[in-house]
């Protein structure tokens, strides 16, 4: 039975809705009673929630989220309706900064997304969709196959044609958002497997190159590898590393991403590496987390930490190595929007910034509404195409209102998401590219051109 008494009385029983079978949860990590104990439901984190801000519902908070998971804890089947409120979540942690109260709502939703998975029953449509993404987003080399195919779509007109057909209206809402998420391709080629430091080396760096990443921006992964090696890192890139399971652990399927993190861990290990560097917000997060991930593989329990332990984001390991590289001017606005899944859930915003100041003639410029979510959210933009292009609407209209001349951010998907939002109305580029820019001393034209959405 709900407790009645627990929470603010706002979260209503009806949003438990038809059950579909037993107890919620199983005994494999159910999301822990002494973490949602610590919730006082004082509201702190609704403003900041944006699927609250999208519909002030209760349910649709990050409190009302807490009070749907300890009524399944306390025994409450699972209904379409409890999960459909899960579902909704964008995992974007905004309510983890928010929360004065300290309360792990990372854990507790990642621990309920995987008792999903394994105790609910989708409909057809929504495994259909979820096993085709997960049959293609977690694999660099299938995603690589797409881009020939992307790019002569893009450059022979076909894409204009298509978009004044008004087909993809009629083809539905996730094909065309997928269609107006796809960022201009380029040719860059792949780095090779080990790239030497530039002068005196400070440090040997593993580098992610990552699915998405790889795919659609080996320009973001090229800026990053000359970056480090300017800064005095040897950098290793070997090319069989796969994902890193990011995309599956957010979204309920543990035991896939534990595989994905045991084959990373293992091709890494041995290479001698100081430090493993990301620069997608949503790999470096769980990343940081494999230790939590395969605590219970006794194989991989102490590996796994060991690797945590080495993971940065490229701005935390360029901010702790210090600059050794000449930083020339690129006199040039930047308004920097903050990835959750590097402000809120690894809490590095700092960093970045301090890195962009840094470069003379740099000016920039904060982003009004910050912490909340763009709507990219890994995967979640595909699954909820309607709220995900409001939220990425208000974003972009945040961005622009900046006056910058370029956005910069350091996740792949908050890049396609503003730049689909904001049609161009401004140039993108990831923090790596600004350094880069500036360490090789090239005009801020040749930037804004070659990272214009
Ligand atoms: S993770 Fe984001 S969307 Fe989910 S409850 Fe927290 S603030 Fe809301
Ligand atoms: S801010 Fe923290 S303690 Fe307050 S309602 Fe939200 S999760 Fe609960």
């Amino acid at each position: 039975m709900v407790d009645a008494t627990w929470g603010t009385g706002e979260a209503p029983r009806d949003v438990l809705g038809p059950v579909s079978s037993g107890p919620a949860f199983d005994d494999d990590h159910p999301p822990r009673a002494d973490l949602i104990a610590d919730c006082v439901h004082c509201g702190f984190c609704l403003p900041t929630c944006p699927t609250y801000v999208l519909w002030g519902a209760e349910a649709d908070s990050p409190r009302g989220r807490i009070y749907l998971m300890n009524s399944g804890v306390n025994g409450e089947p699972l209904s379409d309706s409890m999960v459909e409120h899960f579902d909704k979540c964008l995992g974007c942690m905004s309510c983890v900064t928010a929360c004065p109260s300290g309360v792990k709502y990372d854990r507790l939703i990642e621990d309920t997304r995987a008792q999903i998975e394994r105790n609910h029953s989708r409909t057809p449509r929504d495994r259909a969709l979820r096993a085709a993404i997960f049959a293609l987003f977690p694999y660099p080399r299938r995603l690589r196959l797409l881009r020939g195919p992307l790019r002569a779509y893009q450059r022979s007109g076909l894409q204009k044609l298509v978009g004044r057909s008004g087909l993809l209206d009629r083809l539905g809402p996730t094909l065309k958002t997928l269609e107006s998420l796809a960022p201009q391709l380029s040719g860059v080629p792949r780095p090779p497997r080990r790239v030497a430091a530039r002068g005196k080396r400070r440090a040997v760096v593993g580098m992610l190159t990552g699915c998405v990443q790889s795919a659609f921006f080996p320009e973001v992964n090229s800026a990053t590898v000359r970056v480090l090696a300017l800064e005095g890192c040897d950098v290793l890139i070997p090319p069989s590393q796969g994902c890193c399971g990011a995309l599956s652990v957010h979204n309920g399927r543990k035991a896939e991403a534990q595989n994905f993190a045991r084959r990373l861990i293992a091709t890494f290990e041995r290479t001698g590496m100081d430090y493993f560097v990301v620069n997608a917000a949503g790999c470096g997060s769980s990343l940081k987390e494999y230790d939590v991930l395969l605590a219970d593989d006794p194989a991989y329990a102490s590996r796994a930490a060991a690797f945590t332990a080495k993971v940065r984001d490229l701005s935390e390991l360029l901010h702790e190595l210090g600059p050794v590289a000449k930083r020339h001017p690129l006199p040039v606005t930047v308004a920097y929007h903050d990835a959750c899944h590097l402000g809120h859930a690894q809490g590095v915003t700092t960093q970045p910034r301090s890195l962009l100041r840094d470069i003379p003639g740099l000016s920039l410029r904060e982003v009004a509404d910050s912490a909340i979510c763009c709507g990219s959210a890994g995967i979640w933009n595909v699954l909820n195409p309607g709220p995900a292009a409001e939220l990425g609407a208000r974003k972009a209209s945040n961005v622009l209102a900046t006056g910058a001349e370029l956005l910069v951010t350091a996740n792949p998907g908050c890049l396609m998401q503003i730049g689909a939002a904001a049609g161009g109305k401004i140039a993108l580029a990831h923090t790596a590219q600004v350094l880069d820019a500036s360490l090789r001393g090239l005009p801020v034209s040749a930037l804004v051109k070659s990272t214009s959405a």
